[in-house]
């Protein structure tokens, strides 16, 4: 290690850039001078030290402030091979986790079927356009679905998984495609020896108990849309007439809540700048029973309509806290809270992850239209951008090597230089081609809190993490 590191004790602060935009959320000043982040590595104080993540990998550590302090002078200075030889040093330098290089694409592995591009629901947002996609209001034919999962299932050997999604519109609307769809795999997957699982995104309008019967025999992962509570959800998410759809909903929800054994049943919520009382929110949909309760930001709209100004942010961002906090003090207190953003964000950072991209679209993950076009994701159905070939030609490689080797979260600018970019992957695709980054402080702020918690839960619950629990400290760098 090279001599005249300083060791005045650490700063934490970060470049004015970076700095003000963190202060910029700051309505309660919670990111101010606690954070020094570096294209490798990234720092956050904690009561039980200085964490340190080094990005490849995401490595957690937890380190004394001297350590901190010639981490943070090195690369200020721009010092690389130094930062290199104090990684080496503590035994903490791996070979890139993630590099340029496509292994290959990956074969399909998961469809959504548009089973419905249409829908009885008005919502204001939506990016299927009210539900046909800005195109003519269709339904998927029986053959169509039957092709569609012939392609998902072709060179799939036995014991491997597939999975096999249904969304819209609204699904329901062509319920006995849906079904014969689901029986007809589950009747192959049986045949070929593979695994399969069901999922379904609905708006909850059109469920019936016979409904619930079947995803309880196939084990549905059940995602139902709501976005709040009573006249919050109704301003969102109306039936076309106007009337409000939250009660409609609960009722038909409540015997499906009530059976789920082997199907879960989960809420997601999309966040608008209408509904950002997240923290009340959750409260109740966890209280109604739900397998796990989601946010997501609405960060582009075809209209432009309820999506998120950049000022919303620091909003969502302090709710979004709110709601990990809660979690928090319940599962320390022995307590189940499904906030599911908290739960996968703890379960990524535990296992390490190091992903280039946001998700699998494009990947192993398409989309199907109604009338069999594949795409790199259900949000991609008639788009121009992100089309995939056909089920009867099967994916188009050169396509798909292409989106995979731009969509890369290294060929993303300003994301390659990101400290969040392994845990991150580069944002939603759909979003960041029609809107842009427009959420990077909100997610960085985000990663920043899962951190903190992570880093405060495997110190006094290493059990929420199962066997593999534990934090391991470094020793202190003399
Ligand atoms: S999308 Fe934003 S937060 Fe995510 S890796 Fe890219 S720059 Fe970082
Ligand atoms: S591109 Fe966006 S909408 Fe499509 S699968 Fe990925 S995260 Fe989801």
């Amino acid at each position: 290690m090279s001599e005249g590191i300083g060791n005045e004790g650490i700063i934490l602060s970060n470049t004015p850039d970076h700095l003000s935009r963190y202060n910029a959320l700051g309505s309660n000043g919670n990111y101010r001078d606690d954070f020094f982040s570096d294209q490798d590595f990234y720092l956050f104080r904690t009561k039980l030290g200085i964490g340190l993540v080094l990005v490849d990998g995401t490595r957690v550590h937890l380190i004394d402030e001297a350590l901190a302090s010639q981490l943070e002078c090195a690369s200020t200075q721009g010092r690389r091979e130094d930062l290199r030889d104090i990684f080496v040093s503590l035994g903490f330098y791996l070979e890139p986790l993630v590099d340029d290089c496509l292994v290959g694409v990956p074969p399909p592995r998961a469809f959504s079927l548009a089973v419905a591009q249409k829908c009885n629901l008005g919502c204001t947002y939506c990016y299927a356009s009210g539900g046909d996609f800005g195109s003519v209001a269709k339904k998927m034919a029986y053959e169509v679905a039957v092709r569609s999962v012939d392609r998902l299932m072709d060179g799939v050997c036995p014991g491997e998984r597939v999975n096999l999604a249904f969304l819209g519109g609204e699904p329901l609307v062509n319920r006995s495609v849906l079904i014969a769809a689901t029986e007809y795999a589950a009747e192959q997957a049986i045949r070929r020896g593979i695994k399969i699982g069901f999922s379904i995104t609905t708006n909850g309008t059109l469920i019936t108990p016979d409904d619930g019967a079947f995803f309880e025999r196939h084990k549905f992962a059940v995602t139902v849309s709501l976005d709040g509570v009573g006249s919050d959800h109704d301003l969102l998410r109306p039936f076309k007439s106007g009337r409000g759809s939250f009660d409609h909903i609960v009722a038909r929800l409540q015997p499906l809540l009530e059976m789920q054994r082997g199907m879960q049943v989960s809420a997601r919520v999309t966040v608008t700048p209408r509904n950002l009382n997240l923290r009340s929110t959750l409260d109740h949909l966890v209280s109604m029973g739900f397998h796990s309760v989601g946010f997501s930001p609405m960060v582009s709209s075809p209209t432009g309509r309820d999506q998120m100004a950049v000022s919303d942010f620091a909003t969502l961002l302090d709710q979004m806290i709110a709601c990990g906090t809660e979690f928090e003090h319940r599962i320390t207190n022995g307590q189940h809270y499904p906030f599911s953003n908290i739960v996968s964000a703890l379960s990524e950072i535990h296992r390490g992850t190091h992903r280039p991209y946001s998700c699998g679209a494009g990947g192993a993950y398409f989309g199907v239209s109604a009338e069999g076009g594949i795409s790199a994701c259900h949000r991609f159905v008639e788009s121009e951008t992100g089309q995939m070939g056909h089920i009867d030609t099967g994916v188009d490689v050169a396509k798909q090597s292409k989106w995979l080797a731009d969509r890369h979260v290294h060929h993303q600018t300003p994301c390659n230089q990101c400290w969040a970019r392994y845990m991150c992957g580069g944002g939603c695709h759909h979003e960041v081609i029609h809107r842009g980054r427009v959420g990077c402080d909100y997610i960085r702020g985000w990663l920043h809190y899962a951190l903190e918690t992570y880093v405060r839960l495997i110190a006094t619950h290493p059990e929420y993490f199962g066997p593999r629990g534990g934090l391991f400290n470094a020793a202190p760098v003399v």
